[in-house]
């Protein structure tokens, strides 16, 4: 599929915007069916606008169910339904840089940028730790009281819910992970930085922090050295991308391959907290821990 460049995204939105709604027009909005329509560029993103929202929000992915949110183009009806939305939560950054360009051109009202809470440089993963991920709950709610106030009260208490279920997880993890303290997390996506750095762990990535740039055979050869020094056992691989590479170096290293979901792209029966869980157990299974 051929998908317009930048430049030509803009210009079909203009022409789109205006045509169809009437510029300034909020067909989609509150006023319609009193719910509040919140567009989201990432999964992560979703499931907390829609923990918070609850039913008083309608919420939309921009990624597409099975999609990479990495480097996501938007489609003339992706920068429509942004600028359409109520409330847009967004994380900006290295992760979508044509939705921020999106973003500062149409200046949607009310905007929730995650941007804070992934201060790690290039690396956009914060939400795998449940304890970065915690705040934007408040953030969204705050932003849905401005839209909404008379469901504030409401969006402020499933924050807290959220925050409360979030600190639960984290708990899990420390528990659980205490006994691999400094162990090698070697990862075919290097998405694990904050979760590594929240449980003492060490992340080597095969990949870089963006799947689709080609891993260099200089790359590879740091990662073999890395892998032969601290003598990890487990080659963790995103499921959705397949084994690529990662089968390569299992094979040449004599590797065990386990999933680790990085969370981005996720089927209609899974959910944050569910492959957090499956993610936390694969780490007991296939890190080098002491108890
Ligand atoms: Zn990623």
């Amino acid at each position: 599929m051929t998908r317009p460049g930048r430049l030509g995204v803009f210009a079909l939105a203009g022409c789109l915007g205006c045509g169809l709604t009437g510029c300034g027009g909020d067909q989609a909005g509150a006023a319609d069916d009193g719910r509040v329509d919140v567009v989201v560029s990432s999964y992560p993103l979703e499931y907390v606008a829609a923990e918070v929202g609850g039913d008083r929000v309608d919420v939309t992915n921009l990624v597409p169910a099975g999609g990479d949110s990495h480097g996501l183009e938007p489609t003339p009806r992706d920068v429509m339904t942004l600028t359409e939305a109520d409330v847009v939560v967004h994380l900006s950054g290295a992760l979508q840089p044509a939705i921020d360009d999106v973003l500062a051109q149409q200046e949607p009202e009310h905007v929730v940028d995650a941007t804070a809470l992934a201060d790690h440089g290039e690396d956009p993963h914060f939400w795998l730790d449940p304890v970065r991920l915690a705040p934007l709950g408040t953030q969204v709610a705050d932003e849905l009281a401005v839209v909404d106030p008379d469901h504030a009260d409401r969006y402020a208490e499933r924050a807290e819910r959220l925050a409360a279920s979030l600190q639960e997880m984290d708990e899990e993890y420390a528990t659980a992970l205490a006994p691999c303290r400094g162990a090698t997390l070697l990862a075919s996506h290097e998405a694990f930085g904050y979760l590594t750095e929240r449980y003492g762990l060490r992340q080597v990535g095969v990949a870089g922090l963006d799947p689709h740039v080609e891993v260099s055979p200089t790359r590879l050869r740091r990662v073999v050295d890395d892998v032969r020094d601290t003598g990890a056992r487990t080659i963790f691989f995103e499921a959705a991308a397949g084994l690529g590479v990662a089968e390569t170096l299992a094979d040449e290293l004599g590797l065990a391959t386990d999933v680790l979901h990085p969370i981005e792209r996720v089927a209609d029966e899974e959910s944050y907290p569910g492959l957090m869980t499956a993610n936390l157990a694969a780490l007991r299974r296939g890190l080098v821990c002491t108890g």
